[in-house]
């Protein structure tokens, strides 16, 4: 133990082993917050001997508290118990396991989760509110996000239906009056009830607070900037008056105020703990000097923040990196280079994160890491090729190319209005006629679906036209667009906001069109090969053979790197409406905690830090071509080093200020004559406008629901009007 305490620093040595003042430590990242956490659990074990399981230590991710439970582990191996390392809501979870009478349900209740509430609300409109065509305009999340509110703000559906001052509400309160009944009945709670109900149990039964309270001897928080109202509730009902807690955090890393965290809990320490005391950490382990110079420079753009003086006695190091990419393909290749030049330099696999925005943007290096045998794991999120959407956009591609039942069948399984009763009548009809699933639905006469469903008219008529929208136009992507768009699919998806899900779609019309642009086709080829083609490239990406090895490079969101560290640090897309996202751009604010966002990403770097951009390439995710985000120019050219497209370049961002935009440049004219607002007519996409003209390709915005594309002036399914 006391060689433990001999690594701490003066600071950390104090907020170690104060432990009879609640107590506040606000610091930078990298200053050793959470090695403070874990350090005084084992002093708390070791030197004021509390069992171990009378203490609590809370954060925000499951991996966050997997990594403070192993650093535990490694201080302290030979624990008789378990000081309780979790989330709020694994906490929360426990506690309702143990309390479930107070709040009338049995013991082996579930939690739901977000898909299983869509549906249950979606049931219950039917069921009960199918005369009120009004209620249709909000989307099932809608609801929920009210319903949500409802229960933080602690109100009941009693009081929400009284409170109600048009039909609209009480209709919706009164969804949540059945929805809660609904639960009841299935003896479950939804994620939200988690922190609510231990609130309720707190605040109704003194017994059982009585009882928590004196459960746990010494309470901690990590990651503390990050806490909502209901969760600070929580702490104060544990350890109000009792001396016990120690919140760690940092306000320039709230990346969570869309949930309600709320920096000014943290800030604000002081006036609920009035006995409590302040520590600041200044000094940086985690980075070295030029890492972290880059990121202070950086973080002071923020104006709604208080400054800190951190500093390192950490080697200076090397500069850390931007590189301008051509496309979204070039830096997952520019990283896969990278990475195996690390790896000749002795880093291994384990010391590497790759770090992005959005969990859409992990496929290039997927498919990139996968084929240069750069064994990876992804965290928290599923691998691209695994998600739903893109086995059901990919099912449509089969139908279109090989027709095969299965793919079928998971199409029609995908669009609205069909359901399983549908599709089995389907499969006894063709079994009877002799004929494939496809044939019935496609070529048969439409009398036979007809007799099955009134709802099959549409997807024979797409699944047809498509077959002539690819041989005019061979563009997959385009193809695709069109299945998706016209089969209704697209629109569940929006209705039911499924926004990632939208993003993944897009991320996949990005992909093939670097297909589409990159495959050679045979002046002959009159089929469908080219789409067989990018389907079995894409069955090997999936027969993940070699993933054997333990030492894995990790792919992860920004979120999900909260409190992490390692060696290397590549943070990639860092484009403008991917990181700052689209929907962000408006408010300053929201700009604000983009800031801290990748303040969070930069700072997770210990020795070498990448950042990457793509410049020039069109892409689906942010309806344009991809620019480099505004927070590349906010980044100190003096702090880094800048890498062109080619060997030898210059930095576009030295010498440009904000109103000097080099940057969106363009071209007016082409060989076929194509220019800016021009009005053209494409043969299934309807009237558009062009917007840009770069050499052979273009933009075109149609008034349609397909929005912008880039298409080829060359295209013979275009015409101006
Ligand atoms: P974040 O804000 O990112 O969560 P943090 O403040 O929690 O960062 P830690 O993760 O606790 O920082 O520490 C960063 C790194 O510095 C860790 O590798 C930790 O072991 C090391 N470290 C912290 N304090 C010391 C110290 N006194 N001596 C040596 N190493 C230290
Ligand atoms: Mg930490």
């Amino acid at each position: 133990m006391n060689n433990l305490l001999l690594e701490l620093n003066e600071q950390q040595l104090a907020a170690v082993t104060i432990t009879d003042r609640p107590l506040r430590i606000v610091a930078g990242a990298g200053s050793g917050k959470t090695k403070v956490i874990t350090t005084k659990i084992a002093y708390l074990i070791e030197e004021m001997k509390i069992p171990a399981y009378k203490i609590l230590a809370v954060t925000f991710t499951n991996k966050a508290a997997r990594e403070m439970r192993d650093r535990v582990n490694n201080i302290i191996p030979n624990l008789t118990s378990n000081p309780h390392i979790s989330t709020f809501h694994a906490w929360c979870s426990r506690i309702l396991r143990e309390e479930f009478e107070l709040i009338n349900l049995s013991k082996n209740f579930l939690i739901i989760d977000q898909g299983d509430q869509v549906a249950i609300i979606r049931n219950l409109i039917n069921e009960h509110f199918s005369h009120l065509p009004e209620l249709k305009k909000y989307t099932e999340k809608k609801i929920i996000y009210r319903i949500g509110n409802w229960k933080n703000e602690l109100i009941s559906p009693i009081e929400a239906i009284e409170d109600c001052y048009s039909g609209l509400e009480r209709a919706i309160a009164t969804l949540y009056q059945k929805y809660e009944e609904y639960l009841k009945t299935i003896n479950s709670i939804d994620f939200n009830d988690l922190q609510v109900l231990v609130f309720k149990i707190f605040n109704e039964n003194s017994e059982t607070l009585e009882k928590w309270r004196n459960r746990y001897d010494y309470v901690m928080v990590d990651e503390f900037q990050d806490t909502n109202d209901l969760q600070f509730d929580l702490i104060k009902f544990l350890t109000r008056d009792k001396n016990n807690l120690t919140v760690v955090g940092d306000p320039d890393q709230t990346i969570y105020s869309w949930r309600g965290a709320k920096v000014d809990i943290i800030l604000n320490f002081n006036k609920t703990f009035t006995n409590g005391v302040s520590i600041t950490l200044n000094e940086n382990y985690r980075s070295t000097q030029k890492i972290l110079d880059l990121a202070n420079d950086f973080i002071n753009n923020n104006k709604n923040r208080e400054e800190k003086e951190i500093f390192t006695n950490n080697q200076a190091g090397d500069a850390p990196v931007v590189k301008e990419c051509e496309s979204r393909n070039d830096e997952a290749r520019y990283v896969t280079l990278k990475i195996k030049e690390l790896i000749q330099q002795g880093y291994e696999y384990k010391d590497i994160f790759v770090l992005y925005r959005l969990n859409a943007w992990s496929q290039e290096f997927e498919k990139e890491f996968q084929n240069n045998k750069i064994p990876f794991q992804l965290i928290g999120g599923i691998r691209f090729k695994d998600r739903r959407v893109i086995k059901e956009a990919n099912a449509f591609l089969r139908t279109l190319a090989t027709q095969d039942e299965q793919a079928v069948e998971r199409v029609l399984k995908s669009i609205p209005k069909v359901g399983d009763v549908t599709i089995k009548k389907l499969k006894e009809k063709a079994m009877d006629m002799n004929v494939s699933l496809y044939d019935l639905i496609v070529n048969e006469d439409e009398l036979h679906i007809n007799q099955v469903s009134k709802h099959l008219n549409n997807i024979r008529e797409v699944l047809a036209k498509s077959v002539d929208v690819y041989k005019e136009s061979k563009n997959i992507r385009m193809t695709l667009q069109f299945m998706l768009i016209e089969s209704g699919y697209i629109k569940k998806l929006t209705d039911t906001e499924k926004k990632e899900d939208i993003s993944y779609i897009d991320s996949l019309y990005d992909q093939l069109e670097n297909f589409d642009k990159s495959y050679q086709t045979e002046v002959n080829e009159e089929g469908t090969e080219k789409i067989i083609s990018y389907l079995q490239e894409e069955a090997l990406l999936n027969s993940d053979a070699d993933d054997i090895e333990a030492q894995k490079v990790t792919l992860l969101t920004v979120h999900a790197a909260k409190g992490l560290e390692n060696k290397v640090v590549f943070v990639v897309g860092l484009n403008q409406d991917i990181f700052p996202g689209r929907l962000s751009s408006n408010s300053a604010r929201e700009i604000e905690e983009e800031r801290r966002t990748l303040y969070v990403a930069v700072t997770r770097a210990e020795e070498k830090l990448f950042i990457t951009y793509i410049k020039g390439e069109f892409s689906f995710i942010s309806q344009a071509e991809l620019a480099p985000s505004k927070f590349i120019k906010e980044f100190n050219q003096d702090l880094y080093s800048f890498e062109g497209r080619y060997q030898k370049s210059i930095n576009p961002f030295a010498n440009m200020n904000s109103t000097t935009n080099a940057l969106h440049q363009k071209q007016a004219k082409n060989v076929d004559g194509y220019e800016k607002d021009d009005i053209v007519e494409h043969m299934i996409f309807g009237e558009g406008v062009v917007i840009e003209v770069n050499g052979p390709t273009m933009k075109v915005a149609f008034s349609s629901s397909y929005g912008v594309m880039p298409m080829s002036v060359h295209d013979a399914t275009i015409s101006k009007k």
